[in-house]
């Protein structure tokens, strides 16, 4: 890797793997190979078994170390798979503070997978910096993170969780899906370890399943790399090749998302149906001052809420162009359903106390022309009746 001070734009382009050194092909090439025959009796070569190590997957590995500051990164079959094998750093007995609107999944490994293998947990409000304080405990080994969260886009304080952690000897752990080091940088900013589901914004292209973790410490990332190789949850080699070629235009994805998310989250608090906006970049969000801070944009995700059910139901049977699914960070625009997707287990009351009312869409906003989208949503809107009150808090 050249020394020079590239910026991250430059550097999504240009890096070891620009072309391939024995055929100058400008294209990673995709090794199919699980295994490597080794020419010297006495010296093994730096390939011996695809789990172990593969240079196609090697490239995305040192794509993403590179990308997020780190010394060492790891690609895995699925975000949760990355998320999962990181928790194996912890051991019997040991206690992780985990955000309380962390990603589903998270959620769930660690209530009903973790809490078997004797890992205790508390569950906190991670905006509230006392509160973190307050919850750890002798036995805290782990504090997750996960900024902005979802669906509300509620916003950690990096610096001042891993500053706690630090004087407490614990690990941090940053789900960085939503932002990508292309907005956010958690090492650069104390983090041990950075997670990715690689299927959203990495990869960016809804075609691929894939997670990633990258970290600075080298100590730490030879612990990682015992423990991807021993759990193998590692990703294959095509869908290697697709989060290398998804990464080339993350840049450009990003920058044009984020900005038509600032227009869209402008228009629909003017619009008399929409009860509530949630985006970082709106000014009286209650994160919006740290997000600035720490970040380089406010990213491509927002929420809203409509009056109840029936509002979203006819919202969502007249608006056109989002894809209405679960997932985001695509190239086109993705709209979820909170109560009935991501937080479907959730108990209704739990749910709302928690913001996440039946009213409540979130949107990944896509690639498609901004002008079409307000125009889009501006038509669906019409078709309901005005709000009653408009709610300028989280
Ligand atoms: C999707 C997602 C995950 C899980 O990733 P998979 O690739 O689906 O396993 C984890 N964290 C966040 C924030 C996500 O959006």
């Amino acid at each position: 890797m050249s020394n020079r001070n590239w910026t991250f734009q430059t550097k999504l382009l240009h890096n070891d793997h620009k072309f391939d050194p024995v055929t100058g092909g400008v294209s990673v090439p995709i090794q199919h190979a699980s295994t490597f025959h080794q020419t010297n009796f006495d010296e093994y070569g730096k390939f011996d078994y695809s789990r172990s190590g593969n240079p196609t997957r090697d490239a995305l590995e040192q794509a993403i170390a590179d990308l997020e500051g780190g010394t060492r990164g790891f690609a895995f079959s699925s975000g949760m798979a990355a998320i999962s094998t990181a928790f194996l750093l912890l051991s019997k007995d040991d206690h992780v503070l985990v955000q309380e609107d962390v990603y589903g999944g998270t959620y769930r490994m660690i209530t009903e997978v973790l809490s078997r293998f004797g890992i205790e947990h508390t569950f906190v409000n991670m905006t509230d910096l006392h509160e973190v304080a307050s919850n750890i405990r002798p036995n805290t080994k782990v504090i997750y993170m996960e900024t902005p969260s979802n669906p509300l886009l509620k916003i950690t304080d990096i610096e001042g969780v891993t500053k706690l952690a630090k004087a407490n000897n614990c690990l941090t752990f940053l789900d960085n899906t939503f932002m990508t080091p292309a907005l956010q940088r958690p090492l650069d900013l104390g983090v041990d370890v950075v997670l990715h589901s690689a299927t959203k914004f990495l990869a960016g292209h809804s075609d691929v399943l894939a997670g990633l973790a990258a970290v600075k410490d080298e100590e730490l990332g030879q612990k990682i790399y015992k423990l991807q190789n021993s759990f193998g949850a590692v990703l294959g080699v095509q869908d290697a090749w697709l989060v290398l070629r998804g990464l080339k235009t993350l840049h450009v994805r990003i920058e044009q998302s984020s900005n038509s998310a600032m227009d869209l989250a402008n228009y629909l608090e003017t619009h008399p149906a929409v009860e509530a906006v949630y985006y970082p970049g709106l000014s009286y969000h209650p994160g919006h001052a740290v997000h600035h801070y720490q970040t380089n944009g406010h990213g491509a995700v927002l929420s809203f809420r409509l009056a109840d059910e029936e509002a979203v139901k006819t919202f969502v049977n007249n608006v056109e162009i989002p894809v209405f699914a679960v997932s985001l960070g695509a190239v086109e625009s993705i709209l979820s359903y909170p109560a009935r997707m991501s937080h479907a287990a959730m108990p209704k009351e739990e749910r709302e106390k928690r913001g996440i009312t039946d009213g409540l869409l979130r949107m990944s906003v896509g690639l498609e022309n901004c002008e079409d989208l307000i125009e889009d949503f501006k038509q669906a809107l019409n078709k309901l009746s005005p709000r009653k009150t408009f709610q300028k808090i989280q």
